[in-house]
């Protein structure tokens, strides 16, 4: 049996996936692009995926697993010809989570500290010091309390933030107040100095970020977006930056990526730009997480991770 590894990679990062999981489970067989032959296709055992094209993942008869790299599963999910009675794991990668702490950390921190404004500041050569609040006079407002978003909240709420969180269901996390469903978001939002996103993207949380719920916000909010592009809608962000609204925001994602060079988000005073590069998945540590899941499937046991399809995350 053999184990497929694709995806859209940028240059040498199938070599360098390649060599991480040959490193954590030594001995397996490796296909590297789409099988040629009905006979190869039927040794294909598991697939490790990061967001291959489309139909790559047809007439493999005996596939028991579909492994991806990455925790978004939101561009997968959109392959209809994705086998449907195969079961789907998503990456949940320690060293990912512990670098979107660091980054929510710093975004929080620079709101809260003024650090963004004081940045702009420098370019005028402006000595103007900021007020400076304690902690605890930030709330901050995490939605989306999964393996990112609990983490963040909670690390947030260490540092003394005044956490509240948003998820689909009842969640309970330490030092953090949180809501779910549409009761409390509302009263949420409103509250908030920091929203930060890390929902994921789904047909309900698409677009998310409209022109109402920015209205929504307290005014000169800051708003972090860590998750996908598709769940603001830029040109109702860019009203509410001109207007004062939204008094910051800091964007890892978008709609079109790379962002295009001629956007406004990358000129815009109260913009702080990121390359999509808020928590990259480590092939080191990753790549154990893939084997402990193959050695789940080979013994019968649980699988990690799984995607619930009808949930669309
Ligand atoms: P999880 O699936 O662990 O958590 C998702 C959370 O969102 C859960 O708390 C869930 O609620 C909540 N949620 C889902 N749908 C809704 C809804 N309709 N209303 C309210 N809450 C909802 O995801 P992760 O934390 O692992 O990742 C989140 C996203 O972060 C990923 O999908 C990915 O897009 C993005 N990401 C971005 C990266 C970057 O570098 N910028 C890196 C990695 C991931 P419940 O608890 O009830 O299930």
């Amino acid at each position: 049996m053999s184990l497929l590894l694709l995806g859209r990679w940028a240059e040498g990062e199938q070599q360098a996936w390649l060599q991480a999981l040959q490193a954590a489970m030594p001995g397996e067989q490796w296909l590297l692009e789409t099988p040629r032959t009905a006979a190869e296709a039927a040794t294909v055992e598991a697939a490790i995926v990061a967001n291959p094209p489309h139909g790559s993942l047809q007439g493999l008869p005996n596939l028991r697993l579909i492994q991806s790299v990455w925790a978004g599963v939101d561009k997968l999910l959109g392959d209809p010809t994705l086998p449907a009675e195969v079961p789907l794991a998503r990456m949940v990668d320690p060293a990912m989570n512990e670098a979107m702490v660091h980054t929510a950390l710093w975004a929080v921190l620079g709101l809260h500290r003024g650090f963004f404004r004081l940045q702009a500041q420098q370019r005028e050569a402006l000595w103007r010091p900021l007020p400076q609040l304690r902690a605890q006079e930030w709330s901050v407002l995490v939605l989306g309390l999964g393996e990112l978003g609990g983490r963040v909240a909670m690390a947030l709420a260490a540092q003394g933030y005044a956490v509240s969180g948003w998820s689909r269901s009842p969640r309970r996390l330490d030092g953090v107040h949180c809501c779910h469903g549409e009761a409390g978001l509302a009263e949420a939002m409103a509250g908030a100095d920091t929203l930060i996103n890390l929902l994921p993207l789904t047909p309900q949380t698409q677009g998310f970020f409209d022109a109402p719920h920015l209205a929504a916000c307290k005014p000169g909010a800051g708003l972090v977006n860590l998750a996908r592009g598709a769940h603001v809608d830029e040109a109702a962000l860019l009203a509410a930056l001109d207007s004062g609204q939204i008094g910051h925001a800091l964007l890892d994602v978008f709609a079109v990526e790379p962002l295009p060079p001629t956007h406004r988000f990358w000129s815009h005073p109260r913009v702080t730009v990121l390359p999509h590069t808020a928590a990259q998945t480590d092939a080191r540590s990753a790549a154990l997480v893939v084997a402990e899941n193959l050695a789940a499937l080979r013994r019968g046991a649980p699988l990690q991770h799984l995607v619930a399809r009808t949930r669309g995350y």
